[in-house]
């Protein structure tokens, strides 16, 4: 059986943080705040994963009052729940996902991104897409106040 899963994540843009994305430092003269590295795409990512496993949701796996995830790498959160899982008898079909955002331009971090969420996840990179778009200056991601992004996956149960 296949099963389907949705993810959404928004993250504020701020000063003094770096632009972290697919598990890519983007040179960017603002960052997006999070108790963790507030990767909005591995997160929203991880959301769909756990969604179409019906094992919750990020925030309870990895909550935000926890010490133990401050600062942490999403890369590594995203290992964790691949663990999981295939724990459960689940195999990553595909994953899509867009990254909602005015700026910076995304398209030259795009490689680096699959590249990381297939590692993380043990699978090929061609199961793995991922896009962006900015809205046209409207809303919070056009005003650059924040970054958000949306992701579906498909589960293969084994
Ligand atoms: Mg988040």
């Amino acid at each position: 059986m296949m099963r389907v899963g949705l993810g959404y994540d928004v993250h504020r843009l701020t000063e003094g943080r770096k632009l972290i994305l697919g598990g890519v430092e983007i040179p960017w003269e603002r960052g997006l705040l999070g108790h963790s590295d507030a990767d909005v795409l591995i997160h929203a990512i991880m959301d769909a994963l756990l969604g179409a496993a019906a094992l919750g949701d990020i925030g309870q796996h990895f909550p935000d009052t926890d010490p133990a995830y401050e600062g942490i790498s999403s890369i590594r959160l995203l290992v964790l729940v691949g663990e999981l899982l295939k724990e459960h008898g689940f195999a990553v079909g595909n994953i899509d996902a867009v990254i909602i955002a005015q700026k910076p331009k995304m398209a030259p971090h795009i490689p680096e991104m699959r590249k990381n969420i297939a590692k993380a996840l043990g699978i090929g990179e061609e199961r793995i897409s991922v896009k962006a778009t900015t809205e046209e200056r409207l809303g919070f991601t056009g005003r650059e106040e924040g970054i958000a992004s949306q992701s579906v996956c498909l589960l293969e149960e084994l």
